[in-house]
C-alpha cells in the first residue's frame, strides 16, 4: 500500500487537533501550550518470571495527561506497538473524551509493550500484578482510575484490583473500572462503548435522514467495541452488517450475516475469516466498501490521506481511538462523509466506567435498564452539544467535539487558576 504523506506519530496528531480547535476558539496561547502537554508520566521497567523459568524485563507506562476537571481516567493497553507517544496521545484523547461526555474526570492512559497473544495466562497475571504494583504509587480511586483497553479485559482489571487491595489490606473496588460483576463491576459496562456508539450513530442518522433499518454496515475490528457494535446495530436498529474484520483479515457478504454467529465462529476458530457464505477481504478493502455506515473499531491511523478519497460511507462512527488522521479528516469533510469522532462516538465506555465508579463508591448498584437509560441521556446530550458547535462554526464534527471539550477544560482552569 502506498504510504500517506502525513506523520503517523499519534501524539503529533493529537497536538495538531488541539491546535486546530484552539485557533478556532481563539484560545489564549499560554493555555493552548499547557493543553498540548501531559502533566505527569511514569515509565516503569520491571521483571517477570516466565513459565520456562527465565526472567523477562517489560517496559510499561502510565501517562496522566490532565486533571483540571477531576481524577485521571483511562484504560491500559497491552500491545507490541505500545510506545510512549501512543500512550501520550491516548491519554490526551481521554481528557477530551471525558470533557465532551461531561463526566467529572481528567484523562490518562497506560500501556505495556508486550504480545499477550504469545503469553500464557499465568505469565499475563504475573506481568499485570507487577505492573499494577509499579504504578500503584500514582493510581487510586480518588486520583487515577484505570480500565480495559486493547487486549485487556475484566480479568486484567480483577488482578489489578486484587493487587492494590492486597497492598492496602482491604478491598479497594473503585481503583479500576471494567471489573466483572461479582467484584463491583457495573451491568452494561462490557457493551457500553458499542452501545454508546450505536446511540451516536442513531443521532447522526437522524440528522442526515438515513434510515437505519436496512442500512449497510462495515466494522473494522471485532474486539469488544466492534463485535458489540455490529450486534447492537443489527439487533436493535435493523441495520444490515455486510463486512467485519479482525487482525487476520475481513469477510464480506452483500446479503449480510448475523454478527452473533460470526462471534461464535471466531471464538471457535480464532478469526472471523472463513465464516461460511462470505468472501475474504483485507482490512484496507473493508474501509472502502460501498456501505452506509463504517465503523473503524480497531487501531489508530487506519484512514489517512492515502485512502480517505476512496471512503464511500455516509457515516464513519469511530469506535477505535485515533483511526483517522487530521489530513484524512479534511478529505472526508470535503467529500461529505459525516465522521462521529472517537472522543464522542466511543465515549460510552468511559461513561459507564464513571457509573461503575459511582456505584462502587456508594456501594449501591443499578439495574441494566437504569445504566442504559443514563448512558443514552449522556450520549444524546454530548451529541447535541457537538452537533450544535458543528453547525455554528461550520466545521467538521471532530473540531466541534474538540471545541466543546477544550472550552470545558478551559472553564475549569478559569475557576481554579494557576498554582501557586
Ligand atoms: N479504554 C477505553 C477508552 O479508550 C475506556 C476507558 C475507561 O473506561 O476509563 O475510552
Amino acid at each position: 500500500m502506498p504510504k500517506p504523506k502525513e506523520s503517523l506519530n499519534p501524539f503529533e496528531e493529537a497536538q495538531e487537533q488541539i491546535d486546530r480547535a484552539g485557533k478556532k476558539l481563539n484560545l489564549a496561547p499560554d493555555l493552548l501550550e499547557l493543553l498540548k502537554h501531559p502533566k505527569r508520566e511514569l515509565h516503569v521497567n520491571f521483571p517477570v518470571k516466565m513459565d520456562d523459568g527465565h526472567v523477562k524485563v517489560f517496559t510499561g507506562y502510565r501517562v496522566q495527561y490532565n486533571d483540571a476537571r477531576g481524577p485521571f481516567k483511562g484504560g491500559i493497553r497491552y500491545h507490541w506497538n505500545v510506545s510512549i507517544d501512543e500512550v501520550r496521545a491516548l491519554a490526551c484523547w481521554m481528557t477530551w473524551k471525558c470533557a465532551v461526555m461531561d463526566i467529572p474526570y481528567g484523562g490518562a492512559k497506560g500501556g505495556i509493550i508486550c504480545n499477550p497473544k504469545e503469553m500464557s495466562k499465568s505469565e499475563n497475571e504475573r506481568m499485570t500484578r507487577r505492573y499494577a504494583s509499579e504504578i500503584s504509587i500514582i493510581i487510586g480511586p480518588e486520583k487515577d482510575i484505570p480500565a480495559p483497553d486493547v487486549y485487556t479485559d475484566g480479568q486484567t482489571m480483577s488482578w489489578i484490583m486484587d493487587t492494590i487491595s492486597m497492598q492496602k489490606g482491604y478491598t479497594v473496588s473503585g481503583v479500576v473500572t471494567g471489573k466483572p460483576i461479582p467484584i463491583g463491576g457495573s451491568l452494561g459496562r462490557d457493551e457500553a462503548t458499542a452501545r454508546g456508539a450505536v446511540y451516536a450513530t442513531r443521532e447522526a442518522a437522524k440528522r442526515t435522514k438515513l434510515n437505519l433499518k436496512g442500512a449497510t454496515v462495515a466494522v473494522q475490528g471485532f474486539g469488544n467495541a466492534g463485535s458489540h457494535y455490529a450486534r447492537l446495530i443489527q439487533d436493535e436498529y435493523g441495520a444490515k452488517v455486510v463486512a467485519v474484520s479482525d487482525s487476520k483479515g475481513g469477510i464480506y457478504s452483500e446479503k449480510g450475516f448475523d454478527p452473533k454467529q460470526v462471534l461464535a465462529y471466531k471464538e471457535k476458530t480464532g478469526s472471523v475469516v472463513g465464516f461460511p457464505g462470505t468472501k475474504k477481504i483485507t482490512n484496507e478493502e473493508l474501509l472502502e466498501l460501498p456501505v452506509d455506515i463504517l465503523s473503524p473499531a480497531a487501531m489508530e491511523n487506519q484512514i489517512t490521506s492515502e485512502n480517505a478519497p476512496r471512503i464511500k460511507a455516509k457515516i464513519s462512527a469511530e469506535c477505535a481511538n485515533g483511526p483517522t488522521t487530521p489530513e484524512a479528516d479534511d478529505i472526508l469533510y470535503k467529500n461529505g462523509v459525516l465522521v462521529i469522532p472517537d472522543i464522542l462516538a466511543n465515549g460510552g465506555g468511559v461513561t459507564v466506567s464513571y457509573f461503575e465508579w459511582v456505584q462502587d463508591l456508594a456501594n449501591f448498584f443499578w439495574t441494566k435498564p437504569e445504566v442504559d437509560q443514563k448512558l443514552e441521556g449522556v450520549m444524546v446530550r454530548a451529541f447535541d452539544a457537538v452537533w450544535k458547535m458543528h453547525e455554528e462554526k461550520k466545521c467538521d464534527m471532530r473540531q466541534a467535539a474538540y471545541m466543546v471539550a477544550i472550552n470545558r477544560v478551559a472553564e475549569a482552569y478559569k475557576w481554579r487558576g494557576i498554582y501557586p
